[in-house]
């Protein structure tokens, strides 16, 4: 069996209150899965500490993620978690969201930057691109090809055309692994993992919810 990542995105939901609920409600509902299978769940940043301390509490097979980093070492930026501070947390991040871009005018330089400061701090990156042109910065290990149009539209890609271009992205780079995300479910993630190029996925709206969350993971096996 291929290894498989399957990173959940909470995006910015959820106080305090709604994780803990969450974390238990996944901990009802959660079989065991194979160790070809890690999940990421990747909180925000107000909730590292939480769910990183209940994920021990409770044993959960998950591991932790945040969302962003800054892309400047510790220092005068207010506002900003850098890599180490987030490393002391996490264990993965993701970088270069389209929702980052678009709403938070992050370019291909700062991402550049972030994933060197990530990087160093020995975090393991999901950077997502739109497409197969996007450029990868040296260094990151996992990518997600996430359509623009298919992140919280309901409307997935093809799993065909997904893998198509997932292979191109990467016979154009040095990444091994490449996740797909958008509109990902319990129900369309078996055609996405079934493709040999693709590695896991990277679902958002399907991980606020416990079970539709531990569904997804089982119909990923
Ligand atoms: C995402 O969070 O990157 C995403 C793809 O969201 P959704 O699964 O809701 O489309």
């Amino acid at each position: 069996m291929k290894p498989l990542v399957i990173a959940g995105n909470w995006k910015s939901n959820k106080t305090t209150a709604d994780a803990l609920r969450w974390l238990q409600d996944f901990k009802n509902h959660i079989g065991s899965f194979p160790s070809y299978i890690t999940v990421v769940l990747c909180v925000p940043f107000t909730l590292l500490y939480t769910v990183k301390e209940k994920i021990r509490v409770y044993s959960l097979p998950i591991v932790l993620g945040a969302q962003n980093v800054s892309p400047f070492p510790d220092g005068a930026e207010t506002g900003e978690e850098s890599a180490r501070m987030v490393r002391d947390l996490a264990d993965w991040v993701i970088i270069g969201h389209s929702e980052r871009r678009k709403n938070f005018g992050e370019t291909d330089e700062v991402l550049a930057k972030k994933v060197e400061q990530a990087k160093g701090a020995g975090l393991q990156i999901i950077y997502c691109v739109p497409d197969d042109h996007t450029r990868i910065p040296y260094g990151v290990d996992v990518a997600a090809y996430e359509p623009v149009w298919a992140i919280g539209s309901g409307e997935a890609d093809t799993s065909a055309n997904a893998n198509m271009v997932i292979a191109a992205i990467k016979a154009a780079s040095q990444v091994k692994q490449v996740l797909y995300g958008g509109s990902v479910t319990a129900a369309n993630v078996a055609s996405f993992v079934g493709e040999p190029s693709i590695d896991g996925v990277l679902p958002g709206g399907a991980s606020l919810d416990p079970e539709k969350f531990a569904d997804l993971i089982t119909n990923a096996r």
